[in-house]
């Protein structure tokens, strides 16, 4: 039974009578057993409640794919959103063994759109990575070459989609995390504005740039997802009370007259020459479809990285004081005093990543260097959000590299924390404004490593954004 198709695909099967879900899922759920030894993007594996799902999914599948978005559907999803009673890690030893009382609205949405979860995907711990080296439970490996990284911090995501895992899945976007491992493994994935999809049950690393969203094998499979998972939801005040088309109908390919902004700043040193040949010759594909390309001015380019890393561990550090060993998670053995628990307990069950942003947060934050490092951050943030703004008066969608390379060999980067943090060059600023932007791949390196075309949508714009993605991929 065939594990590669996407939505369409599947429910043109659906209806043909060709397969049912409990035999897609069967087959899937074969597919990442036989794969973990070699990819590991799979922490957990919901096998049987999955095949109880599909069973119960093979009785009237006909009708459901008319009336379902996601029927019969299998999804992987990110695991650091909670589901109800399936373990939920978030990479980390600290959460080990947390089972969530609740379920995260965006996995909700999609179960209750007729998808079959089959398992919670490997991320780096707590989401804080560039290459999925920093799980507690092992590094991912890219399908398409398994001596390389997959990206991170969504590379289990990521890599469920490439290698046949799942037709879709969900990560999570706080400075990158989607639309890298998107390009690294040759998928399209989807950093939605903050705001357009609910956070609660997400775990937070930094509140004010994390946001859910969906990788796919096409534009079409990412924007039926967003149609599913985004809107306003009462438990999540940041979300946005905006009106959610459905995005499949925005599809039209027809870039008439769209103004494709390109930053020079996104070009210069430090890309790669595979890369930016690669991007150029994407946008050249946009403009022979219709799109007319501008320069737009992005000055504040040179600082993202910095201010990024001092909001972003910021925010983390005060995220993550919640992890105590009182609540839940983990909890040392060896502490005499409530104190020693605190300090064990954090000690012996996060990893080195984890604890090196704990500690430059906390600095950022402490009373003496808040003016000179946090807020001094937030002004800069503010003035990239002009940036942005001022851009997008001259164009409706802007282009840039995903990454500034393609993947990289596993422990090239991992005791190089800066060289790894530069690698979020393109990706981290669109969090720092909230705008929303998609990786769609646009060729290979001459080792044969996926290479990613970033599209960067004025806020709430996705429906234009997709569709200039969709244009760009037929
Ligand atoms: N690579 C970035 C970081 O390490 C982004 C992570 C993310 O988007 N979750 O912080």
């Amino acid at each position: 039974m065939t594990t590669n198709l996407t939505i369409d695909e599947l429910h043109q099967l659906y209806a043909s009578g060709g397969a049912k879900p409990s035999e897609i899922t069967a087959a899937v759920l074969a597919r990442i057993e036989q794969s973990t030894e070699r990819l590991n993007a799979f922490i957990t594996i919901n096998k049987d409640a999955a095949l109880k799902q599909a069973e119960v999914a093979d009785a009237n599948i006909k009708d459901a794919i008319t009336t379902q978005p996601l029927a019969g559907i299998p999804v992987a999803v990110k695991d650091n959103m909670c589901t109800t009673g399936l373990r939920t890690t978030c990479g980390s030893k600290i959460l080990g063994n947390f089972l969530p009382p609740y379920t995260a609205t965006a996995v909700a949405k999609l179960e209750a759109a007729g998808a079959i979860l089959v398992g919670k995907t490997n991320l780096d711990e707590f989401a804080m990575g560039s290459s999925n080296e920093n799980s507690a439970f092992g590094p991912v490996r890219n399908p398409i070459n398994e001596d390389y990284v997959p990206g991170g911090s969504s590379g289990g995501s990521a890599v469920a989609v490439a290698a046949d895992l799942s037709s879709v899945s969900l990560g999570s976007d706080t400075g990158g995390s989607i639309r890298q491992p998107a390009s690294f493994c040759g998928v399209v994935g989807l950093k939605p504005t903050y705001g357009r999809v609910s956070r609660y049950g997400l775990v937070a690393f930094a509140s004010s740039l994390d946001q859910i969203g969906p990788f796919g094998k096409n534009v079409r499979d990412v924007a039926r997802t967003l149609s599913v998972i985004a809107g306003r939801d009462r438990y999540d005040a940041t979300s946005a009370n905006e009106p959610v088309p459905n995005f499949l109908n925005a599809l039209t390919g027809d870039i008439q007259g769209l103004r494709v902004g390109v930053p020079p700043e996104c070009f210069g040193e430090g890309l790669d020459a595979e890369v930016k040949t690669a991007v150029e010759a994407a946008i050249k594909k946009l403009e022979e479809r219709g799109a007319e390309i501008v320069e737009v001015a992005l000055p504040h380019s040179k600082y993202v990285v910095a201010v990024y890393y001092l909001i972003a561990t910021a925010e983390a550090s005060s995220n993550l004081a919640r992890f105590d060993g009182v609540r839940y998670g983990y909890r040392s053995e060896t502490a005499k005093t409530l104190a020693e628990m605190y300090q064990h307990t954090r000690d012996e069950a996060f990893g080195a990543e984890v604890k090196r942003r704990i500690m430059l947060g906390t600095f950022a934050l402490s009373s003496g260097y808040y003016d000179a490092y946090y807020e001094k951050a937030q002004r800069v943030r503010t003035m990239l959000c002009n940036d942005f703004a001022e851009a997008f008066q001259k164009c409706d969608v802007i282009a840039t590299p995903t990454a500034p390379t393609p993947a990289f060999k596993l422990g090239e980067k991992v005791n190089d924390p800066l060289a790894m943090y530069l690698d979020d060059i393109f990706t981290v600023t669109i969090n720092l404004v909230g705008v929303p932007a998609i990786s769609v791949p646009c060729g290979a390196s001459s080792a044969g490593l996926p290479i990613g075309l970033q599209l960067i949508g004025n806020h709430f714009d996705e429906a234009r954004l997709l569709n200039a993605a969709y244009a760009y991929e037929a």
